[in-house]
């Protein structure tokens, strides 16, 4: 009998350890315990490589700052968030590298994963809402929705001002830092075109 009583001391104790000591996969992880009534705030600064844009037009030169607020209604949660941090990119025409400050706001529902008892129609309707995500457990992780957030906010074509003149056609000189000598005769050889095409 004491030996019994011992061995279940020591199962309670390992399961204890067990439980702290429990490694979550990389992610930002919300505690959905810790959303009280009033809400919860949390705040991440993350170096850059720990959201892995890896292979990408675009580097991350900053720490990223996550402002997030989270509320809870009944099994639905609520997070508006603002990241902020700086990316380094490539301007389209002059093809420099420039730096652009990310600031973005966003909100997400988060619902409880079911089984396979919603409807098809509900099913459908929920999966073309982007705002809305989904956790299973007792836990969020906050960050596919940072990433995709921050891919949202970087311009498909970047520009390093609005009025940036690109670079030549003929002799690719960046036409910002310089004009070249190969625009007039660009416009003179159009002029021949045209008149031959009139005759
Ligand atoms: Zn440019
Ligand atoms: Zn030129």
């Amino acid at each position: 009998m004491v030996s019994k009583s011992h061995k279940k001391g020591f199962d309670n104790k390992v399961s204890a350890v067990d439980k702290k000591s429990a490694h979550l996969p990389e992610g930002l992880w919300i505690d959905i315990e810790d959303i009280g009534d009033e809400g919860l705030n949390v705040d991440f600064v993350k170096n850059p490589s720990y959201l892995d844009f890896r292979d990408r037009d675009f580097k991350i030169v900053k720490d990223v700052t996550i402002n997030c607020t989270l509320t809870k209604c009944d099994e639905v949660i609520y997070l508006n968030g603002q990241i902020s941090t700086f990316v380094e990119l490539t301007c389209s025409r002059c093809l420099d590298n420039f730096t652009d400050e990310i600031s973005t706001k966003f909100s997400l529902e988060y619902l409880p994963e079911k089984g396979e008892s919603s409807s098809k129609e509900e099913l459908e309707l929920i999966e073309s809402d982007l705002n809305i995500s989904y956790y299973t457990g007792d836990k969020i992780d906050i960050l596919p929705t940072v990433r995709d957030q921050i891919l949202l906010s970087i311009s498909i074509k970047p520009l390093c001002k609005g009025n940036c003149l690109g670079l030549c056609p003929h002799c690719g000189q960046n036409l910002n830092i310089s004009k070249c000598n190969c625009k007039e005769n660009d416009i003179d050889e159009r002029l021949e075109i045209l008149k031959k095409i009139k005759l």
